[in-house]
C-alpha cells in the first residue's frame, strides 16, 4: 500500500483554518482532525476541575483522567470530553480565554501530540492547529500556513459567535486574538510558527472556494503518486 497522505494546516486564530481543512476533507475523502478541539476539551477539564497550571502533579493527574474522542459527522467536529460532547461549549469565551496558558504546558503538548500522531499514522489525515508542520508532522506532504487581516478574522469570528454567544463583543473577540497570537507565537514549547517548506496562503481577500482550489492543486500531485 502506498503511504498515506498527510495534509498540515497551521495559521493564526480564527484566520480560516478549519474552514479550509473540512472542505478539503470532504472533498479528498479524507480524516478531518481539528486539534485546537483537543486542546480547548482539556482547557474545559482544567476549568471545571480548578485544576491550577502551575502544579505539575496536579496537570499529570488530570491528563491521566482525560479521555478524548473524535465523532465525524458531516466532516464536523464533534469531540467527547469522558463521553460528555463539549463541542458548543469549548468554543465559548472562557475556553477561548485560557486555552493558550494550557497549550503552552509541556506535559500537555506531549500527550496531545501522542495522540495526533497516532491518529495519523496510517490514514490520509488533514489536521489544522499551531504545530502541525513543524511537531506534529514535519514529514506532511502538504503544509500550508494560513494568515488574515486581524480585523477581517475578528469580524468572521464575531459572526460565528454571535449564533451562540450573543455578549460577547467585537472588541472582545479581537483582543482574545491578539492575545492569543501573542502566546502562540512567543511560548517556549513548539511556537507557532511557519514550516521552512509551508506555503503561504492569505486569505484576507479570497472566498472560501478559491482557498479550497488553492489547497487542492497542493495536494493533487501527491493522489497520482
Ligand atoms: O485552533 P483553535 O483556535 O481552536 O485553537 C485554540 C488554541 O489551542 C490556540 O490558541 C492554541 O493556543 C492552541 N493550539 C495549539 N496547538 C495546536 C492547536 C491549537 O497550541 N496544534
Amino acid at each position: 500500500m502506498s503511504k498515506n497522505i498527510v495534509v498540515a494546516i497551521d495559521g493564526y486564530s480564527s484566520c480560516g483554518k478549519s474552514t479550509l481543512a473540512k472542505a478539503l476533507a470532504k472533498k479528498l475523502h479524507f480524516i478531518y482532525v481539528d486539534s485546537g478541539a483537543m486542546y480547548r476539551a482539556v482547557t474545559l477539564y482544567f476549568l471545571r476541575n480548578k485544576v491550577d497550571i502551575n502544579n505539575p502533579e496536579q496537570v499529570a493527574e488530570a491528563l491521566k483522567n482525560i479521555h478524548l474522542n473524535f465523532h465525524s459527522r458531516d466532516y464536523q467536529t464533534h469531540i467527547t470530553l469522558n463521553d460528555e460532547e463539549v463541542s458548543d461549549e469549548i468554543r465559548l469565551m472562557p475556553v477561548s480565554q485560557n486555552v493558550s496558558p494550557v497549550s503552552a504546558i509541556r506535559e500537555v503538548r506531549k500527550e496531545m501530540v501522542a495522540q495526533q500522531q497516532r491518529m495519523g499514522k496510517s490514514k490520509n489525515i488533514v489536521m489544522d492547529g499551531r504545530d502541525i508542520g513543524t511537531a506534529v508532522f514535519p514529514h506532511a506532504q502538504v503544509k500550508l500556513f494560513m494568515t488574515a487581516d486581524p480585523h477581517v478574522r475578528a469580524q468572521r469570528r464575531y459572526k460565528e459567535l454571535q449564533a451562540t454567544n450573543s455578549d460577547v463583543t467585537l472588541e472582545e473577540i479581537f483582543e482574545n486574538l491578539a492575545h492569543r497570537d501573542y502566546s502562540d507565537t512567543t511560548r517556549k514549547e513548539s511556537p507557532l510558527m511557519r514550516a521552512e517548506d509551508a506555503i503561504i496562503l492569505d486569505n484576507t481577500n479570497i472566498t472560501p472556494e478559491e482557498q479550497l482550489a488553492f489547497a487542492l492543486a497542493k495536494v493533487e500531485p501527491f493522489l497520482k503518486k
